[in-house]
């Protein structure tokens, strides 16, 4: 740090609390990458969320993605990694779950901002006749609309938006959304609005230096686009020293203090810890005249001790058939590591291959689990081998979860293998089976309510009295995010639960199974929703938390519970 904190740390008053003068305009900041992708833009844009909100500071972060699909709900999951569900049934980028995860904030679809969207959005209005004889163009047309995007978000009750724009600076299709926020500054005034740049410093063996070079030429572009970062962040697989900061300083026209050090982190949740202490959100108070005391960061810390000191680790699979991209799975693996984390293990994340669980060898991928999760997915490959997976954990005592598909397939285990329902299977994988213990049961209103036949966001469920999910939730009536649309099918509720699987969440019309559980099994459960999406590292998910416990004692491992997420709305 070159400058003191007065400004930022002086006092602990909300801005939206002062008394004298005019309330303090919402305050816009944008996160711009430089260089390469992956560069964990969307963890560093998190991050800040983090900070200014242990500073008190009310926060909603945002994604602008510069690809022409409308939304990333048909996309798929091996190409783009998950799609992250929202609570209002918004299909959207997966840098969405890591703005929740980090600031513990539910955001809205409003949240995800695509070029598609944009550009539907743009041309409908033209159909409608809205621009009276205009020739529509990308300005101002298209970059009103994207301006109009980003205002939404910042209508919400709150003191900073934060706005990562997707892609690399350089990238033709992000030229819109780089234009939008250039302008966007003289629309609401340079003082409400900064710009992050995070860009990368590699390490060139052979010379034995960082080499600041491309965050120049990442600059200059970003510069002749008119936009002057006001803060460079730097990734880098190292230190960085006072020469490389001193550096990118001067050649990048930033204050040396605003070049903040990002080298790689041990885990992702000590990054908000990393840029404080390299002294980001304290620059950014400065800057955009944000007053408030120093961030809270007790809680976040231990968290983080305690993920980073755990000695015991647990093996849990995730059986699935995207394993080859992890990223398609992201939201379960994070709810998996918050659950181990939280009750002081380590976790040791196996990726089975479902499409390779069908043959004699299948039992041997799972020999040596903990506990199996089996996610959600759509299309009937790797069905089987997750049904095989199933076969296993019940009949071998292995703790289970499973997620949307996953409990749709632990019926059609038990109806096949318990029930004897040979063939029995879900109306999406085998239109004709003769025991479709799954199927299509939305009511009318439902489709027309939710506008299409996939049941998104949230829903309602209540707990049975004396189940297991009942007990983890530790309340009767809770909500969760889904994303799908077969069910249970009703017809086959009595004999699924005279021979042993209790039906342990149900909408509160009675009309849907949300829940189910094994009796006589030391963890098997599942969940027609996606609980992964509600998981936070410092609330953990009671479900998964279950999980963990169970497989915990499967290797004899003692475990203390923290508190978990409190998933009543109002
Ligand atoms: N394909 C199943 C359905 O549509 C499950 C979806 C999911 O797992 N998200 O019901």
């Amino acid at each position: 740090m070159d400058g003191p904190l007065f400004t930022s740390e002086s006092t602990t008053q909300h801005p939206s609390e002062e008394t004298d003068g005019p309330p303090t305009p919402t305050k816009f900041v944008f996160v711009t990458g430089g260089v390469v992708s992956s560069l964990g833009k969307g963890i560093a844009a998190s991050s800040l969320g983090r900070l200014l909100k242990s500073r008190g500071l009310r926060v909603v972060n945002q994604k602008l993605d510069p690809y022409i699909n409308v939304d990333p709900g048909t996309m798929n999951p091996f190409q783009h990694g998950e799609v992250f569900v929202t609570d209002d049934g918004g299909e959207t980028d997966l840098d969405l779950g890591h703005y929740e995860r980090f600031t513990g904030e539910n955001l809205k679809r409003t949240s995800n901002v695509t070029s598609g969207s944009i550009y539907l959005s743009v041309i409908q209005k033209e159909r409608r006749g809205d621009y009276l004889g205009d020739t529509v163009q990308v300005i101002p047309h298209i970059t009103n609309e994207i301006k109009d995007r980003i205002r939404r978000v910042g209508e919400q009750d709150v003191d900073v938006v934060i706005t990562e724009v997707g892609g690399t600076v350089g990238d033709i299709e992000s030229l819109p959304f780089l234009e939008a926020i250039r302008q966007f500054g003289n629309d609401v005034g340079r003082e409400n609005v900064m710009f992050v740049h995070v860009t990368l410093v590699p390490y060139i063996a052979t010379s034995e230096e960082l080499k600041t070079k491309p965050t120049q030429h990442s600059v200059a572009e970003l510069r002749s686009k008119g936009i002057t970062p006001d803060v460079i962040i730097v990734r880098s697989d190292r230190e960085i020293d006072e020469g490389v900061r001193k550096k990118i300083s001067l050649f990048c026209d930033v204050q040396p203090r605003a070049v903040i050090a990002a080298p790689d982190a041990r885990d992702i949740y000590e990054v908000p810890l990393i840029l404080h202490d390299g002294g980001l959100d304290a620059v950014v108070c400065d800057r955009l005249g944000l007053v408030t005391g120093p961030p809270n960061l007790d809680a976040w810390r231990s968290m983080v001790d305690r993920a980073l000191s755990s000695t015991r680790t647990i093996r849990v699979g995730i059986v699935g058939k995207y394993v080859g991209l992890p990223d398609a799975y992201l939201s379960v693996a994070e709810a998996l590591r918050h659950a181990a984390a939280g009750q002081g293990l380590g976790l040791d994340l196996i990726w089975v291959p479902s499409d390779e669980l069908t043959g004699l060898l299948a039992d041997s991928y799972l020999e040596d689990l903990d506990g199996i999760v089996i996610p959600g997915g759509f299309g009937y490959r790797g069905v089987e081998g997750k049904v095989q997976a199933i076969r296993y954990a019940r009949e071998n005592r292995v703790p289970l979860l499973g997620l949307c598909l996953g409990l749709q397939c632990s019926v059609i285990e038990f109806g096949r293998n318990v029930l004897g329902l040979a063939d029995a299977n879900s109306t999406e994988f085998d239109p004709s089976t003769p025991h479709p213990v799954i199927d299509l049961m939305a009511s009318q209103e439902d489709v027309e309510e939710k506008g299409g036949t996939m049941r998104l966001g949230l829903y309602a469920a209540k707990l049975a009295e004396g189940s297991k999910t009942r007990e983890l939730y530790g309340q009767e009536l809770v909500y969760e995010r889904h994303r799908h649309r077969w069910e249970v099918n009703n017809r086959y509720r009595k004999d699924l639960e005279k021979a042993g699987m209790r039906l342990s969440g149900l909408s509160p019309d009675d009309n849907l199974v949300e829940y189910i559980e094994l009796v006589d099994h030391p963890y098997f459960v599942g969940t027609q929703a996606h609980p992964e999406f509600r998981s936070r590292p410092d609330t953990p998910h009671p479900l998964f938390m279950g999980l963990v416990r169970a497989a915990a004692a499967r290797t004899d491992q003692v475990v203390v519970l923290p508190e978990t997420v409190d998933l009543t709305i109002e």
